[in-house]
């Protein structure tokens, strides 16, 4: 399996894929930096520029119609001002006709999503109007009139555009955006791909993610983390601390600031890298798969001050928990979920989540409760039944016994029974 960091493959939305799954076809979008000429440059711009504006009056339009006539504008009736558009405003006839047919689609999904979320009682923000940074994209609804080389891609009123093609492209494109994103175009294609099931495995699998080990499994192996952030992080300080005896403004500060990116940017690409593969490891080998719902957003959030009866603050682990939240950061246990979820998507396993209960304090030979356990206790040694295991596998193992009954459940709920 390989993985390239630049041009990440990545799935769309989960309704997107959801929307694509017809005959086991799946959306992957592939990402190339393009490199466009001045002239090309500024057509594109022009073309991104026009696109920008016809989505704000086409927002305006929707706005006013509802503001003074109480009536809501369809997609289909702004799709058919298009030739009038083009008559007052003959510059249009230089952009694609499904290019601009998308900027409207974009605006009833803007629509749309507002009102679903007004329905289920949210209170979203109205549509807003896009500035020039926040409208960033064209797209090409269909290929029609576009190809791709190793060394360009051919767009439609454009002609070719230097591209550098660093992995194949899988599966058939459907869509191709064209992105400005800072300095730099890029273009992602959406592609459908058919998705390779594996053969059904036998084998389910309890999955703890900790701190001693990166993840503990109910098999009694482990993941073990290698910590690049920490080896990374030392190289990052001294560079950081190089950083900040630079002069504001200097061409060497400039310097120092490129040397400080590149090392998150190492580190960042290391831990993904890892990650892909062990989640690619435990998708290939398990069918079912279960994780505690772990809510990592919370544990990372920095923990609130205790005051005494006098209003004194008391030490509260602070410092300690704040090397917790590094580990956790830095083990990336929210990416690999996200991993292991979408690559059991599409090789047909499933994954399940669990309510993280006393996981560590049941024995999972004996299914009593024993006593509370430190974080330094690592061994589990059952006040019960006597069973001496791991800490970590003890809870990885109730982990997949508590994924079993949740899918049993599932399964009696899905008879109807
Ligand atoms: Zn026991």
């Amino acid at each position: 399996m390989h993985y390239n960091h630049q041009h990440q493959v990545k799935l769309l939305s989960k309704q997107a894929t959801r929307g694509h799954r017809g005959k086991q076809g799946m959306i992957k979008t592939y990402k190339f930096r393009i490199y466009p000429n001045n002239t090309t440059e500024n057509r594109l711009q022009w073309v991104l520029d026009r696109c920008r504006e016809l989505y704000n009056a086409a927002l305006q339009e929707r706005k006013e119609a509802y503001k003074y006539a109480s009536k809501t504008i369809s997609y289909y009736e702004q799709q058919n001002d298009l030739p009038d558009i083009k008559e007052i405003r003959p510059e249009y006839k230089d952009i694609g006709a499904h290019v601009l047919q998308n900027v409207l689609k974009r605006v009833d999904k803007t629509y749309r999503d507002f009102f679903r979320r007004c329905k289920i009682g949210q209170t979203p923000g109205y549509p807003r109007f896009q500035g020039k940074n926040r409208y960033d994209s064209f797209t090409y609804p269909d290929t029609y009139g576009l190809k791709v080389s190793a060394s360009h891609v051919t767009l439609p009123k454009f002609g070719n555009v230097k591209l550098k093609l660093h992995r194949p492209i899988e599966g058939k494109i459907k869509t191709c955006t064209i992105k400005h994103e800072g300095e730099h175009w890029y273009a992602a294609f959406a592609c459908e791909v058919e998705t390779e099931k594996l053969p059904v495995s036998y084998e389910d699998i309890g999955i703890d993610l900790g701190i001693t080990h990166f993840a503990a499994l109910s098999d009694g192996t482990f993941i073990d983390n290698p910590r690049y952030y920490r080896k990374g992080e030392k190289l990052l300080e001294r560079r950081n601390q190089a950083l900040s005896r630079k002069k504001k403004g200097s061409h060497r500060r400039d310097k120092a600031r490129k040397l400080v990116a590149k090392a998150h940017r190492k580190v960042r690409n290391q831990r993904k890298d890892f990650l892909h593969k062990a989640s690619r490891q435990i998708v290939n080998k398990h069918q079912v798969i279960v994780f505690e719902d772990l809510q990592t957003e919370n544990m990372v959030k920095r923990p609130k001050p205790k005051q005494d009866e006098n209003g004194t603050y008391l030490p509260n682990g602070a410092s300690a928990k704040a090397g917790l939240n590094k580990s956790i950061t830095d083990a990336g246990w929210g990416m690999f979920v996200d991993m292991v979820s979408y690559k059991a998507a599409s090789a047909g396993r499933s994954m399940i989540k669990v309510n993280p209960y006393k996981t560590s304090q049941i024995c999972s030979a004996c299914l009593k409760e024993g006593p509370h356990k430190d974080l330094a206790e690592r061994t589990h040694i059952c006040i019960h039944c006597g069973i001496v295991l791991d800490r970590d596998t003890n809870a990885a193992l109730n982990i997949l016994r508590a994924g079993r009954v949740q899918q049993s459940a599932m399964a009696v709920e899905a008879l109807g029974l």
